[in-house]
């Protein structure tokens, strides 16, 4: 097997616990939710104001939704807010070598723009153009099971059918809504060729994750870490071949898993799923891609190499 210049600064990078190395050397995030997707300290720099930092430890998506609404939401749903959290998401994947990125921007931000859809996929080139063109980004179109679907629709749609987005996501609390409420809008990305995601076995458990991916016709899954107490379900993904996008730090603040070093991604590469490793919410969680895998690396949880191939695999 030949190892590649970028393997081998990566497996040095890990050796040598050398962070800017290790930014330095290509890799994906393919769970990222924009507004949030740059650190606090670079955000409040930009905005000129202070924001109270997260709480190291939350309870659940509740808790979590609370301290965003409370501190950061004014700063960031308003046109202005969306452009400068955009700007600064692009420089820090830019900065953390993220090569390939697949970052989600919730549908509702469409409401901000007089010409609707239209507005939102011109500023979103734009500050990929400005920020990071050398990135691969796909852009990616969220929806919140906490809110109405009527509220969603008017949104929702048009942005499917932009042609600009290449995947969609569903993510808030996992349990307010069945997965049933959302076939028609999966549908309609299917039809438009959009590559289908939603977060799932999170909270909820390990069928929780099969009928997710079943009910949706799901390409990947946004966690899935649940389906670790599963053999059979286990055995099903790999076999169906649907790629898991785990973000460590965010589980074990959001108490999913008590530690890095008992983390179930372990597990659920030993049963062959297809893994890798993500950001989620930076501006909550605090931690880089590049951290992430040190973080895994120092826990022992992976070797440098069986990082390196998970790193492969999702800029493939
Ligand atoms: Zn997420």
């Amino acid at each position: 097997m030949q190892i590649t210049d970028n393997s081998k600064q990566f497996l040095k990078a890990l050796q040598d616990s050398d962070l800017a190395l290790l930014s330095s050397v290509p890799k994906s995030d393919l769970h990222n939710h924009a507004p949030l997707g740059s650190r606090l300290s670079d955000f409040e720099k930009t905005i000129g104001q202070k924001i109270l930092p997260p709480p190291l430890s939350l309870k659940d998506i509740a808790e979590m939704d609370n301290y965003i609404i409370h501190n950061l939401r004014e700063h960031i749903v308003s046109l202005k807010g969306l452009e400068t959290s955009l700007r600064l998401a692009f420089k820090h994947a830019k900065q953390d070598g993220i090569q390939k990125l697949e970052m989600s921007v919730d549908c509702l931000f469409v409401n901000l723009f007089t010409d609707k859809e239209i507005g939102f996929v011109k500023l979103l080139k734009q500050i990929h153009q400005d920020e990071a063109p050398e990135i691969l980004y796909y852009p990616e179109i969220g929806l919140s099971r906490n809110l109405k679907i009527s509220d969603i629709e008017s949104c929702i749609y048009p942005c499917i059918e932009s042609g600009y987005f290449k995947s969609i996501d569903l993510y808030g609390d996992e349990l307010a809504k069945d997965s049933k409420n959302y076939i028609p809008i999966y549908k309609s990305a299917k039809s438009h060729h959009l590559k289908l995601k939603s977060h799932a076995g999170e909270f909820g458990n390990a069928e929780s994750v099969r009928y997710t991916v079943e009910t949706l016709e799901l390409d990947e899954v946004q966690h899935g870490i649940a389906a670790s107490n599963s053999p059979n379900v286990m055995k099903w993904l790999r076999n169906n071949n649907i790629r898991l996008n785990i973000c460590p730090t965010s589980n074990v603040v959001l108490c999913r898993v008590q530690n890095l070093q008992s983390h179930p991604a372990r597990i659920l590469a030993d049963y062959g799923i297809n893994i890798t490793i993500n950001s989620d919410d930076i501006m909550i969680f605090n931690q880089s891609v590049s951290e992430e895998y040190l973080n895994l690396f120092q826990a022992q949880l992976f070797s440098a190499n069986e990082l390196n191939t998970i790193r492969e695999n999702g800029i493939k």
